[in-house]
């Protein structure tokens, strides 16, 4: 039931959750929030990026619900991502809630957004190694500073981890850790209702992105196609993710994005021929509309890079540096 009547964007799960989907000014358009309902409080999950917008959102949304800020008992994040973390401080603030993420993720967000932001100059030092050029390397650098103020204030937090399991919206819920897409990330299932919070681990519609980042796993994609693996092993009703709307049909989800990157591999393995950086490969294949976002382009190398290192590890592909430093992928010798 969509509770469009008084404008906002709300829904009413079935389960009785409230779903609010709070905008973002990127092409995901909106993060997914969860409400979950316990006695006379409430249990937030991911409340979203902090915008002037956002905030907004969330003083109209409790409001209409009669929810006070006091009545929000915790806050727990799936992962790190800004538009899932970004206002958890500021809601932390409001309600003096603990607020939960695992202490991969939280670690993730410090090298982030903490004292010594040395995150960005070595994500940039990254690309530029593989071939970005100068111009878009500063449109990158300030894209990331400006996400410091949507993050803030930053919360106190509560680490959390798989072997855990958590109480809120009235049930037990196992945490399970499924990193690949961010580091740390934290699904919550419940076998007896057979609801999984997914995050952005598992997405309808959209492929989550996986990124090759400095200082953190050197196979992330591995780490992503392990998770898989092990979440299409569960039984799953209905599945609450980051984005997009609840779904059934999980297995057969996280099927298909096991069967996509295995046939992007292909693909960019297709491509490597003749030795290419990964910005030459990385216009190859995201194409010049996503090339014109300093965002979209971040996470277009991020996730060409992390494909072309999964080739690297599996003995598929070679990277070659020059004597400048600049690296190129090649297909291995057959
Ligand atoms: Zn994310
Ligand atoms: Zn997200």
């Amino acid at each position: 039931m969509s509770m469009t009547g008084n404008g906002l964007p709300l829904q009413l799960c079935d389960n009785g959750w409230i779903r609010v989907k709070v905008p973002l000014p990127f092409s995901l358009r909106y993060v997914n929030s969860y409400l979950l309902p316990e006695g006379e409080g409430w249990t937030l999950i991911d409340p979203g990026l902090h915008t002037p917008e956002a905030a907004a959102l969330w003083t109209e949304v409790l409001g209409g619900l009669s929810v006070t800020a006091g009545q929000i008992n915790q806050i727990v994040l799936t992962h790190q991502h800004p538009d899932h973390y970004g206002l958890a401080g500021w809601f932390q603030e409001q309600s003096g809630a603990p607020v939960y993420m695992s202490r991969e993720a939280h670690r993730y967000a410090t090298r982030l957004w903490g004292e010594d932001r040395s995150f960005d100059r070595e994500l940039t030092g990254q690309f530029r190694q593989h071939g970005m050029p100068d111009v878009l390397l500063e449109q990158i650098a300030g894209h990331l500073a400006s996400f410091v103020e949507r993050v803030s204030p930053q919360p106190n937090v509560t680490y959390i981890e798989e072997g855990m399991s958590m109480m809120f919206g009235g049930r037990t819920w196992e945490l399970l850790h499924t990193p690949g897409h961010a580091s740390g990330h934290i699904c919550f299932y419940d076998h007896t209702g057979l609801d999984m919070i997914c995050g952005d681990a598992v997405l309808p519609g959209i492929t989550p992105n996986i990124s090759l980042v400095p200082g953190e796993h050197p196979d992330p994609l591995q780490q992503f196609l392990d998770s898989l693996n092990r979440l299409s092993g569960l039984e799953v009703g209905m599945a609450y993710p980051g984005h997009r709307e609840p779904f059934a049909g999980f297995r057969g989800r996280v099927q298909d994005l096991i069967t996509h990157h295995e046939q992007r591999l292909q693909l960019i393995e297709g491509l490597l021929e003749k030795p290419v950086t990964g910005y030459e490969l990385c216009e190859r294949l995201f194409g010049a509309r996503t090339m014109g976002s300093a965002h979209n382009l971040r996470f277009a190398m991020s996730e060409t890079l992390a494909h072309l290192e999964h080739l690297v590890q599996k003995g598929r592909a070679a990277a070659v540096q020059d004597g400048s430093g600049l690296f190129r992928y090649v297909r291995a010798a057959v």
